[in-house]
Order: structure tokens, then C-alpha cells, then sequence
């Protein structure tokens, strides 16, 4: 592994700083409920950097969105719970709520550089969200404190008095970056953070959010597509698939031996450079979520389905170094091929 970010953090602290617990979420639509979230349990320790993957339209940016109690309508949180740092955050007051936001848990949302005010000079808009969020300081002060969140996202004092379009796009996501973490949260959620940049500036400024991560002492949830750099970055790796968590674990271990099917044609479809394997796509498609399928939802497509996969929804079961929900390592599912099954005469 190539490795040149700081090195991981291993969790052992108990407490963890983020602890989700069945939690559901639907978006409302004439046509019936939309099941986006269903039934996610997981946490995230302390200074931790937890990894989540997985297809577009599988429910990593609803379920992100929770954690800071941002969902819209037609979003409905329908069940379940979210524990920051002990505090069931769905259930605080909204001026509550308003406080914990930015203070202990901040998003830089997907394409967050897109989100700065384009006729606002970078110092007025840093400044804005601090007053936004009762950090009061004299005009000295306040300039000391902006260039000290712009040197920690390495970019030069000047770059205050610049106005967006005169940044390139990665120096857009590094003020972003210095924004989101200017008070010192707890939790940062990256939602697919580098994903509008070029490859190298993607490696810099993936290097500088792991070294602010660092810096401040806090907790990181990346989300994305890209293995190769989750491979590089995380402790942890979660695996969603059509609104379900399906796997959890370490990160050497799910790359080395990845237990859920899902998780081994994810990384199945990656180039490798040393071998020069053919990539093999993930045939079909990803469910409507407005009617998933019964028993494991990705039946359909999983090339190891067994004939339990289509009427019994897999339960969570431990792995080395974290869980996944297959039949394939339930010891009490039969476990007759599924074609097999299909070709066998009717009695
Ligand atoms: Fe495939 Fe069945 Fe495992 Fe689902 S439960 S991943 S369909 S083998």
C-alpha cells in the first residue's frame, strides 16, 4: 500500500463519538414511501477515520445528512437514533441542535467549493460563519484567526483577500475545508470531498483534510467512491448497498478479505496495475428503493446467491475485524445455489 498520509489512528478509546443505532429514513412520494435508510447501525470511535462506499443513489449522502439533523422533506427520519458524543441529537431542541452544528459535528458537503458566496471576498465569508456561530473577536483578533485557518489548510495569508473565482478549484475546497473545521468539531464528514478535482490535486488536498483531521483531534467520516484512496486513508471501511449497511470492518481486513459478495465485486471492479486483470463490472442494476426486493436486497445481482437470499433478509454476523450481513457465512441457512434451485424440475 502506498502509503502517504499520517498514519491511521487506532481506536481504543470505548466511548464512541458517534453511535447510530437502527436508524430509518424514507423520502415521502405520491408513489409510496422511498426506503433510503434501512435499519443502520454503526459507530465511530474517537479521532477515528471511518470510510463509506458505495453505489450512487445507495444512501451515503441521507444518511450523513442525519448526523447534523439536516434531512428535508420529503426526507423523514422514521426511526432509530443518533448518539453524538452520548447526546441523542433527534431529540434536542432546534437552538440546541444549531449550536452542535459546526461546534461538534461539521459536513463539507459534495461539491462544497461550489457553495462560496462568488461576490464575497474569502475573509468576509470566514468571518461570517464564525459570527454565525457566536465566536465574537476584535478586528485583529479575527484576522489572526482567519490566516490561522487558512495556514492550516496551507494556503497563504492573501488568499483572504481574494474572492472565489480568483481560486483554483482545489484551493476553493481547502477554504471550505478551513471553514468547516474553524471550530474544532468533534465529527467532520467529508461527503465525496475531492471528487470534482484532478487526480493530483485530489492526493494534496485528501493529504491536508487527514492532517487537519489530525490537527484538531477529530473524529472523520470520508465518503466515496474511490477504494484505492479509502485503501489509503481509513481505519474502518462501511459498505452500503441499496440503503443497508452490509459490511463493516477493518480496513487491511476488508481489503484483504472482503466476507460480504457485494464487497468483493465492488473491489472485483477496480484496475489493478500490477495484474492486468480485466475489471469485471457489477452486472444489473441497483433496486427502486420504492419497492427493494424481498430477502437480501442484493439477490439479483450477487453471482453466490443461495436460495434463502430471496425469501430471508441475512442477519449481521462477525467477522474478522467487523461484521456483514450474508447468508453465505450463516451456518444455519441451507445453502443451495439459487440456479441450481431454478433448474431443478417442479415436482
Ligand atoms: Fe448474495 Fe445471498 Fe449473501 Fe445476499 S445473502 S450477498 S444474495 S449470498
Amino acid at each position: 500500500m502506498n502509503q502517504s498520509y499520517p498514519p491511521p489512528t487506532s481506536p481504543t478509546i470505548p466511548k464512541p463519538i458517534l453511535q447510530v443505532e437502527g436508524l430509518v429514513i424514507h423520502y415521502e412520494t405520491p408513489r409510496g414511501a422511498v426506503q433510503a435508510v434501512s435499519d443502520v447501525s454503526f459507530s465511530v470511535q474517537p479521532r477515528e477515520r471511518f470510510g463509506l462506499v458505495g453505489e450512487s443513489g445507495c444512501g451515503k449522502s441521507t444518511l450523513v445528512t442525519a448526523f447534523l439533523r439536516m434531512t428535508k422533506p420529503p426526507g423523514v427520519i422514521k426511526a432509530g437514533r443518533i448518539l453524538l458524543n452520548g447526546v441523542d441529537i433527534l431529540a434536542l431542541p432546534k437552538n440546541e441542535m444549531r449550536r452542535v452544528r459546526w461546534s461538534q459535528v461539521a459536513l463539507i458537503p459534495q461539491g462544497a467549493m461550489n457553495s462560496l458566496n462568488p461576490v464575497m471576498r474569502v475573509r468576509d465569508q470566514i468571518a461570517d460563519a464564525l459570527v454565525a456561530h457566536g465566536v465574537i473577536l476584535n478586528q485583529a483578533a479575527l484576522t489572526a484567526r482567519i490566516e490561522e485557518l487558512l495556514a492550516r489548510v496551507e494556503l497563504p495569508a492573501r488568499v483572504a483577500r481574494l474572492y472565489p473565482h480568483e481560486l483554483s478549484g482545489g484551493m476553493k475546497q481547502r477554504v471550505c475545508i478551513a471553514m468547516a473545521t474553524a471550530l474544532e468539531p468533534k465529527l467532520i464528514i467529508a461527503d465525496e470531498p475531492t471528487s470534482a478535482l484532478d487526480v493530483v490535486t485530489q492526493r494534496a488536498v485528501m493529504e491536508m483534510l487527514a492532517n487537519v483531521q489530525e490537527m484538531v483531534g477529530a473524529a472523520l467520516i470520508l465518503i466515496g467512491h474511490d477504494m484505492g484512496l479509502m485503501a489509503q486513508v481509513v481505519d474502518r471501511l462501511g459498505v452500503m448497498y441499496a440503503g443497508e449497511l452490509v459490511e463493516v470492518g477493518d480496513v487491511t481486513s476488508m481489503f484483504k478479505s472482503p466476507q460480504h459478495p457485494y464487497t468483493r465485486a465492488l473491489l472485483g471492479s477496480l484496475p489493478s496495475p500490477r495484474e492486468r486483470k480485466v475489471r469485471r463490472a457489477i452486472g444489473g442494476l441497483p433496486p427502486a428503493l420504492i419497492a427493494p426486493p424481498p430477502g437480501c436486497r442484493f439477490h439479483p445481482r450477487c453471482p453466490e446467491a443461495i436460495v434463502a437470499c430471496r425469501e430471508v433478509a441475512p442477519r449481521r454476523l462477525e467477522t474478522t475485524g467487523g461484521w456483514a450481513t450474508c447468508h453465505l457465512l450463516d451456518p444455519t441457512q441451507a445453502s443451495q445455489p439459487l440456479e441450481a434451485a431454478d433448474a431443478a424440475p417442479s415436482a
